[in-house]
């Protein structure tokens, strides 16, 4: 048995999300611009003794309500890496979670990333880059990304990564509600809406692109979109009130993360944030409020 491993990795938001007609496979095609943004996960792995397969633990506000099985990402990361690598999955996995459960951050989708790099470190020589994303694609749409970070577009559901050129650093206003919101849930509820109306195939806007080329905080902050935020708003009519709260605090602009809850605002800089935080705090429409830069590297073994 070797030591551990520590791996640390980001959440994402997507800078614009543009969702194409649900397929008759279910899902549907993206377009996005996925951006890493600084709140991390820790996941340690640990060799474990032989036979004893892997087991999980997680710490952190609601970890409670997740499951140790199968049912975890991470827990099924490792067992896919495992086979890739020709290895036994005997692996204890602790997980210090951070990012926000079920808060359209990709947090279980993280946590997969962090498991794919850590068992990379495990054992060497045994998954290459090509084997990690393929296995990352495997696991969900948004993991590949999270094996990346920085700001990249995503097609196809999600897995299709681009490079984008982009300068700068940003600061986010992370505001994270109450209770989760289940991304199907989300997706099906945007079906609805859409129904009987036109729907175009997803792209990504060229003022945006623009905007990141330029690190241009006030042009990006015009330019945040989510196809996504409708449905979001017609099952949580609440964040509305959110929005408008961070348009009212003077944000360069406001949009549901992915399939939300969770709201993000981008600020002029470090205190501007810390304004909009405070701000928003004293609203009492939000559970917590962070303050989060960008871009940030995806997951990154810190020891081991
Ligand atoms: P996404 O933005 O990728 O749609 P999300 O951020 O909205 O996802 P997650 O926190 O990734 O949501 O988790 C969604 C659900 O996945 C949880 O409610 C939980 O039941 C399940 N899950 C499984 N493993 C994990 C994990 N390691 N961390 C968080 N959730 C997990």
């Amino acid at each position: 048995m070797g030591s551990e491993v520590r791996v640390t990795v980001p959440a994402k938001i997507n800078l614009s999300l543009s969702v194409g007609p649900r397929r008759p496979d279910g899902y549907h095609d993206i377009a996005t611009v996925f951006h890493a943004v600084g709140i991390y996960d820790d996941v340690t792995l640990t060799p474990a003794p032989d036979g004893s397969g892997v087991t999980v633990r997680m710490v952190g506000d609601a970890t409670e309500q997740l499951p140790t099985d199968d049912g975890n990402i991470a827990v099924r990361a490792v067992r896919l890496a495992a086979a890739r690598a020709g290895r036994p999955d005997d692996v204890q996995l602790e997980i210090a979670k951070a990012i926000p459960i079920a808060g359209g951050m990709a947090g279980g989708s993280a946590d997969a990333a962090a498991v794919l790099a850590g068992c990379a470190a495990l054992w060497p020589n045994s998954l290459d880059a090509t084997a990690l994303h393929d296995l990352a694609s495997q696991l969900g749409s948004d993991v590949p990304f999270l094996l990346e970070g920085g700001t990249m577009i995503g097609t196809g559901r999600g897995e299709v990564l681009t490079p984008v050129l982009a300068q700068g650093g940003f600061h986010w206003v992370i505001a994270v509600s109450d209770a989760g919101l289940s991304t199907p849930a989300v997706y099906a509820e945007l079906d609805r809406l859409r129904e009987g109306r036109e729907v175009r195939p997803p792209a990504v806007a060229d003022d945006l692109l623009r905007a990141l080329r330029g690190g241009d905080a006030r042009a990006l902050g015009r330019c945040l979109h989510n196809d996504l935020q409708e449905a979001a708003l017609s099952l949580r009519p609440s964040l509305s009130r959110v929005l408008e709260a961070g348009s009212d605090l003077g944000s360069l602009g406001g949009i549901v993360s992915g399939s939300g809850p969770t709201c993000v605002f981008l600020s002029r800089d470090r205190e501007h944030a810390l304004d909009i935080a405070v701000g928003l705090t004293t609203t009492g429409l939000v559970r917590v409020v962070r303050h989060a830069i960008s871009p940030v590297e995806g997951a990154r073994v810190i020891a081991g």
